[in-house]
């Protein structure tokens, strides 16, 4: 192995790599590791100050993982898995960061980490056959391959409200939450959106705050979490077999190792379906919920609503005043085809005193004032904002690094003004030697994004050493492969209900964005069997050079 640091600066100034990884969370640090095994040398540039990625940034009261944490971790290395052991069925934020600052130290990943770095330029140079790299501090970077592990949920959405400068009160991002926290005790605190940030964070704002209220657009579903230690009947069958377990995850849909449903709705009687719900909704596990009812539910808009019926009427009773539990209540789009949330306490604390929920479907906002939030009814005076309003999913972040310049001078921006076009979300056509992790394309946010990442790296890193054995410089897609691949995701989209929300897969949550379903929709154990076949056919849909 050839430490990075050790190639600096052969020509110019630029840090020559074998490879430069943008980001350093979940995917950037598996990446390091990995590419290092393969005897490449690797950097990676990171913005933060330090690993975690979501975990370093989402530091919000509430902030938890919502698959279990026994799923949502590494598997790569068994040793690993031994040396951890996680405190809670859904691990905090804090334990999630410390986890993977283990990971970093345990396989000494900082020492190729420039932290505080942010990638801002990336250009294809066709005569060196290698991309230059610009970034915000320090030198820039000359690397053969380009790996973009830049997150899903990575790029805050900004807010669309005026006067958001006029406001004098404090301000605070779900996103970027300070790392010192922030003391609400006391304060009327304003939460503008009700995605899953905002559903972690309202109970415990809530317990803190002199008076809290609640700016809802769009409700969500959100499920029990019980969190809790580990459930002993999911450990048992973890620690039975560990290497079966994971192979299970990895096969499976979600990548959470549940077995696929064959029963549909309609064969089951209404206590039957009552019995499985309640079961379901006990267990306090969303992909539980999500995959394990009846084998419809994420396919047949009938046999969906009677999900979402089921989960009414949990709403109705959780929440004492009617036209609150009305509001909170979704009927826009099928469960399922919007990425439910977890609720510790959530529906509950809207029967506080001290919470209001302020319906903008009925009363949108028209201004954030020195004082507080004027709506088209009322106006709520407040001491601190907190935005929830999500991200800029899953294109965000790549498309922040401006341009990505592939060949022939062509930008990533452009090639993408209809929306991102790729093949297997991991490679894009005239783009050489760039890979994206968990990109628009890939399974990604549809599923336990831990198993999705671990698949993505491992091809990639594996197609990339490969390549370098075989005496090849270049690898790229062929324009067949990606029109083939487009069309596959739309015909996937088509047998899912996802196609009838407009939600952040969709790019429905920013204004602007080209609407379309950005994940594959086709399951993370199909995904990887694709992904296989193409290597296994010569590494079909790709150009060598
Ligand atoms: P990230 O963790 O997002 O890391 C990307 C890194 O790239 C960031 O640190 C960022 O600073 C850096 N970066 C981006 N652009 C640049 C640039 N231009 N230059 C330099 N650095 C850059 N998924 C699940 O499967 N289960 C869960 O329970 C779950 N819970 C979540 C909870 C929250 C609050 C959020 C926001 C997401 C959650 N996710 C969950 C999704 C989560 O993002 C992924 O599971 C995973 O952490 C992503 O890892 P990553 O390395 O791909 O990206």
């Amino acid at each position: 192995m050839v430490a990075a640091r050790e190639s600096k600066a052969a020509s110019g100034t630029a840090q020559q790599v074998d490879v430069a990884v943008v980001g350093a969370g979940f995917a950037g640090l598996y990446l390091l590791h990995r590419l290092r095994k393969s005897g490449l040398t690797a950097i990676a540039l990171e913005e933060a100050g330090d690993v975690g990625g979501t975990w370093y940034w989402n530091r919000y009261p509430g902030a938890r993982c919502d698959i279990q944490t026994i799923d949502y971790s590494y598997t790569f290395d068994p040793e690993l898995e031994n040396a951890w052991t996680w405190s809670e069925k859904y691990a905090t934020q804090p334990e999630i960061l410390r986890y993977l600052g283990f990971v970093a130290d345990r396989y000494d990943l900082r020492r190729d980490i420039r932290f505080n770095t942010k990638v801002t330029e990336a250009k294809w140079d066709e005569a060196t056959e290698r991309w230059q790299l610009t970034t915000s501090s320090g030198t820039p970077v000359s690397c053969r391959h380009y790996i973009m592990a830049t997150g899903c949920l990575s790029a805050p959405k900004p807010p669309e409200i005026d006067g958001v400068k006029d406001f004098e009160g404090k301000v605070y991002f779900t996103g970027r939450w300070p790392h010192d926290g922030v003391d609400l005790a006391g304060k009327r605190v304003a939460v503008i959106g009700t995605g899953s940030s905002a559903i972690q964070s309202i109970p415990l704002i809530a317990e803190q705050a002199a008076h809290l209220t609640v700016f809802q657009r769009t409700p969500n579903f959100a499920l029990p979490a019980h969190n809790g230690p580990s459930p002993s009947d999911r450990m048992d069958i973890f620690q039975s077999d560990r290497a079966a377990y994971r192979e299970q995850a990895r096969q499976s849909m979600t990548g959470v190792p549940y077995p696929q449903q064959t029963v549909v709705s309609w064969q089951l009687s209404d206590a039957e379906r009552r019995e499985r719900f309640e079961r379901a909704w006990a267990a306090g596990d969303l992909v539980h919920i999500l995959t394990q009812l009846w084998a419809d539910q994420a396919v047949d808009i009938d046999g969906n609503k009677i999900v979402q019926d089921l989960i009414r009427e949990k709403i109705r009773a959780a929440v004492n005043d009617p036209e609150t539990a009305a509001a909170l209540t979704p009927h826009d789009h099928p469960f399922g085809a919007k990425r439910p949330c977890l609720d510790t306490n959530y529906y509950a604390t809207y029967n506080r005193p001290n919470v209001t929920l302020v319906n903008l479907r009925q009363e949108p906002i028209k201004a954030i004032t020195a004082s507080g939030i004027t709506t088209a009814k009322r106006s709520v005076d407040v001491d601190v904002i907190v935005f929830a309003t999500g991200f800029d999913a899953m294109t965000g972040a790549i498309r922040a690094v401006h341009p990505i310049t592939g060949r022939g001078g062509k930008s990533l921006t452009d090639v993408w003004a209809q929306g991102p076009q790729t093949y297997l979300g991991l490679t894009v056509e005239g783009f050489p030697n760039f890979f994206m992790i968990t990109g628009p394309g890939s399974p990604s946010v549809l599923s336990n994004m831990a198993v999705s990442i671990e698949q993505h790296v491992d091809w990639v890193v594996d197609r990339i050493a490969a390549l370098r054995d075989a005496g090849f410089t270049t690898i790229e897609p062929t324009e067949t492969a990606q029109a083939g691949w487009g069309r596959h995701m739309t015909d996937c989209s088509m047998v899912t209900l996802h196609r009838l929300a407009n939600t952040w897969y969709t790019g429905a949550n920013v204004p602007g964005k080209v609407q379309g379903l950005m994940p594959y929709t086709g399951g993370v154990g199909p995904y990887r069997s694709i992904c296989d076949e193409v290597t296994a056919r010569g590494m079909l849909g790709f150009k060598l050079t």
